[in-house]
């Protein structure tokens, strides 16, 4: 019934009434009973791939197309051996992709529910943070810049507020809401008392009663808009799979010609060598590549949100292992965001306080150490500035004091209470009627409550440099109004900013006209100066090790903070980041032109009292050096610098909606440390992803070269082609799909970032391809002519040497997991258990193709002496040294990249 109610039409207090609520919110009982009738906050789902049709999909791509058309030639001409192995393949190919590709669906789901938004409501008078979707109409909720609307909104309250609503109405420009109602017939666009649920908070701050959610919210109605299925695929993998269909047509082509070339110029048996070059095709198509970068890709997704950075969209993966700049924030990224009150300056005292966390306890005591017996009048309007222009709550916790809210914010309503401040009763006398939300443009928040009828009182608190700006006056220690020393407080800033402190400044303006309302103009040259607030905020301990593993690999990193310069460096060299004391402040880089500031931004590492805008103009001005950077951001105004960077990262607890929708990873705990985890996992994935690859190709190249060899030379074939199509179904299903699962290699974080548009197929990578290629013909061909020359039955000569194939293949296996260390030490051998289980796999496969007679017959394999399998071994060890000592020259003299 509440569906067709006008709600922009009506007064907040008539809606109030409607949904039998008040601005105290439901209590929370009520809003349990409510939430069970009529479900969640939630939207329905979009509809999922069936099952069948997922199964399906997996052999929908041109390299299955080419072993399909190769299973039914094979078919027509009644090799069922060689069509059952081809078809083998391809199920099986099919069945590791679905299972994996689910594993990997339900990773990308527990991610998005990492993401859940949550919202700020109150209930029973109190705030608390909910999820979204346990919102029910008649909760009270409050929003703030950058917050995602979570469900359709009548405003009671709004300060500044602005919407993006493009999601709906299709406009781009964010529009004003005031909160009044408008005529019952007004459109979606013109409804300036309504919020929507999906559109977005751009500016100010309101509160609004939720009037409508889940389906029955205008979004809600606007069925199958939300469909985003987000394909497991990134440009790398793009380009690999581009890669494979390439190298498909040019092996189906040079397939052709060796027919053509057999059939003219060779008398060979036209069945036989069809069914060659049927070997051939399939001995040379990576078929297995597609599934398994995929697979390699989940896996690092998912390693990546073990250690709390959550990938919002896949390319990221790539991008963050390239980084060569992080630009991070400070508070609560570098620091733990665990804010005290230390000290206090007034116009003629200073006085520390002591105490632990948020408990409002702790002696405060003058500068000499002396305990304070009774607060100033000046002290005593600090305290009581600082707890009515505030916004968060403190509650205990167990036996801890935690925060709702700015952690700033509520080490100042500690800090009150420790002077014995009731803050709770102090704010319902003090009613607030207004506010300027605080803005990192410009710097403070100001309050307006009630005083006495008809005039109120303002306060403001905000970085220092800026409240003063705004005063006329300052408050002296018995609470008299005297001319303001701005040259005393600027030497007292940078006094306590030194210490590695926050400096806020706290003012107040006595006689406000209510009904005049409040803006800047209102309080422009008429504040009071009370004093300042010097805030702890301890470093991450765990920062100061990424920030060292950040150097040795060749990343930088720079600080970019809106907090003041002597703070910032003080905290900058505290914890390694920076060793001088060089800073650009925002006003600097307002004055330096783009050539200078490229020159200056190399060598300098702490940016201080910036906003967002000066955040794109860095990621720009690094970029345009070549580097690539990751940008962190929390604000809604940061999104456009956490768009333009290469890798954008959102904080998850602190960051508003905008800034987490802007970023393409998300940190679950805020914490710089992850960032350099993520680079860790990014590198890793990009090793393994080069390692899939580095070990396919040329085990696809060697056994093709084995057949186009003996083919050209007229020679017979020394495995034959159902024994490739064997060691295809063998290998590529075990040995290939190990190395998804790779750890970081050890040397992963000494070098340096790989450059922004490095080709994945470097030239490096092409010689080696060639190299042990060329490996695998000498072995083969090796062994084979051996044996023949010793006598062998040519079945008996073709067993050996496609078992050799095979070991070489688990010794190549062995050698690629190591890039950039020896893979001889003990710990590179021991390897993975996913390595080890593979190539146990894999060898008792080759067991049984050699030593049990059904299958004796089918591939038409003999047993081998043990003398044989010991020629294998050491032939597999052969190929291991050999790479192994070209890797180590190339390490020495070429590739010092690596070192
Ligand atoms: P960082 O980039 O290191 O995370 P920040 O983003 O917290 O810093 P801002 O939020 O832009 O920096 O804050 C800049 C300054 O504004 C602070 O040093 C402080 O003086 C002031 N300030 C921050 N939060 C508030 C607030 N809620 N009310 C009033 N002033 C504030």
């Amino acid at each position: 019934m509440t569906d067709t109610i006008p709600w922009h039409s009506l007064s907040p207090q008539d809606a109030l009434v409607k949904l039998s609520t008040s601005e105290h919110g439901l209590a929370q009982l009520q809003a349990t009973r409510r939430r069970d009738e009529i479900g969640p906050n939630k939207l329905p789902q979009t509809q999922r791939r069936s099952l069948a049709m997922r199964f399906l999909q997996q052999f929908n791509n041109v390299l299955i197309y080419v072993l399909l058309g190769a299973a039914t030639i094979t078919a027509f001409m009644q090799h069922w051996v060689d069509t059952s192995v081809i078809l083998a393949v391809v199920l099986i190919n099919g069945v590791i992709g679905f299972l994996q590709e689910g594993k990997a669906e339900r990773a990308m789901d527990a991610i998005r529910l990492m993401l859940a938004p949550s919202a700020l409501v109150i209930r029973d008078g109190k705030r608390a943070k909910v999820s979204a979707e346990d919102l029910v109409p008649g909760d009270i909720i409050i929003i703030e810049a950058g917050d995602r609307i979570p469900a359709d909104i009548r405003l009671l309250q709004a300060s500044n507020f602005q919407v993006q609503e493009a999601i709906l109405t299709g406009e781009s420009l964010p529009v004003d809401k005031t909160g009044h109602a408008s005529a019952p017939g007004a459109t979606l666009g013109d409804r300036a008392g309504m919020a929507y649920s999906g559109t977005l908070a751009t500016k100010g701050h309101a509160i609004g009663l939720v009037v409508a959610t889940g389906a029955k919210t205008e979004i809600g109605r606007i069925s199958g808009m939300l469909a985003d299925v987000e394909q497991l695929t990134t440009p790398l993998i793009r380009h690999t799979a581009q890669f494979a269909r390439w190298l498909t047509a040019v092996i189906l082509s040079i397939s052709g010609l060796i027919l053509l070339y057999g059939a003219i110029f060779t008398n060979q048996d036209l069945s036989e060598l069809f069914m060659a070059v049927v070997g051939l095709s399939v001995a040379a198509i990576p078929e297995g590549l597609p599934a398994v970068l995929t697979i390699t890709l989940a896996v690092g997704v998912k390693a990546m949100a073990n250690r709390n950075a959550i990938i919002r969209r896949l390319p990221a993966i790539e991008t963050i292992g390239s980084v060569s700049t992080i630009c991070t924030d400070k508070t609560g990224t570098l620091t733990r965001n665990e804010m005290m009150v230390a000290r206090v300056v007034t116009a003629h005292k200073v006085i520390r306080i002591a105490g632990r966390g948020y408990a409002p306890e702790g002696e405060i005591t003058d500068e000499a150490g002396a305990p304070l017996t009774q607060p100033s009048p000046c002290l005593k309007e600090l305290a009581h500035a600082a707890a009515l222009c505030n916004d968060a709550s403190l509650h205990l916790d167990g036996n801890d004091w935690t925060v709702l809210g700015d952690p700033m914010e509520g080490a100042l309503l500690a800090f009150a209470q420790k002077l014995g401040l009731d803050t709770d009763a102090l704010q319902s006398q003090w009613p607030r009627e207004a506010i300027i939300p605080f803005d990192s443009a410009h710097r403070y928040m100001a309050v307006q409550n009630a005083y006495i009828p008809a005039t109120s009182q303002v306060f403001v608190k905000g970085a220092p440099e800026r409240v003063l700006d705004l005063c006329a006056a300052q408050l002296s220690d018995t609470g008299e109004e005297e001319p303001l020393n701005t040259a005393y407080w600027l030497t007292e800033i940078e006094q306590i900013a030194s210490h590695g402190e926050r400096v806020l400044a706290l003012a107040l303006k006595r006689n406000h006209q209510a009904d005049e309302g409040l803006s800047e103009a209102h309080l422009d040259g008429q504040l009071i100066f009370i004093g300042l607030v010097g805030l702890m905020d301890p470093p991450r301990s765990e920062v100061i090790k990424a920030i060292s593993d950040c150097h040795s690999a060749g990343i930088q990193i720079k600080m970019i903070t809106g907090d003041h310069a002597k703070t910032a460096v003080a905290i900058a060299r505290n914890i390694g980041l920076t060793n001088n004391d060089k800073v650009l402040t925002g006003a600097d880089l307002d004055r330096l032109g783009d050539e200078d500031l490229r020159q200056r931004i190399q060598d300098c590492h702490v940016f201080a009292r910036t906003s967002p805008e000066h955040k794109l103009r860095l990621v720009m001005a690094l970029q345009d050096q070549g580097m690539s950077v990751a940008m962190t951001g929390d604000g809604v105004n940061d999104a456009p610098a956490l768009k333009r960077a290469d890798a954008g990262i959102a904080m998850g607890q602190k960051g508003s909606e905008a800034a987490k929708e802007a970023a393409e990873v998300v940190l679950a705990d805020d914490n710089f440390a992850t960032i350099v985890a993520a680079v860790i996992q990014g590198r890793t994935v990009y090793d393994n992803i080069k390692k899939v690859i580095s070990w396919t190709l040329p085990t696809n190249g060697g056994e093709a070269l084995t057949i186009i060899v003996a083919l050209l030379l007229g020679l017979a074939l020394p495995v034959t082609p159902v024994q490739i199509l064997w060691i295809n179904l063998i290998t590529a299903a075990t040995l290939g799909l190990a190395l998804a699962f790779e750890p970081t290699e050890p040397g992963t974080m000494k070098k340096s970032p790989r450059p922004r548009d490095e080709p994945l197929l470097t030239r490096s990578l092409g010689w080696h391809i060639v190299f042990v290629s060329s490996l695998f013909i000498t072995g083969v061909f090796g062994v084979y002519s051996y044996a023949l020359s010793s006598g062998y039955p040519i079945e008996q000569a073709r067993t050996l040497a496609m078992n050799t194939l095979v070991i070489m293949e688990v010794f190549h296996l062995l050698f690629i997991r190591n890039q950039y260390t020896s893979a001889l030490s003990w710990a590179a051998l021991k390897a993975t258990p996913i390595v080890w289980a593979t190539i146990l796999v894999t060898l008792t496969a080759q067991a049984l193709i050699t030593y049990a007679a059904p299958l004796q017959t089918i591939f038409e394999t003999r047993a081998l002496p043990i003398s044989d399998l010991v020629l294998i071994l050491l032939i597999g060890m052969t190929l291991f040294a050999c790479v192994e000592a070209e890797k180590r020259i190339r390490l020495w003299f070429v590739d010092r990249r690596y070192k």
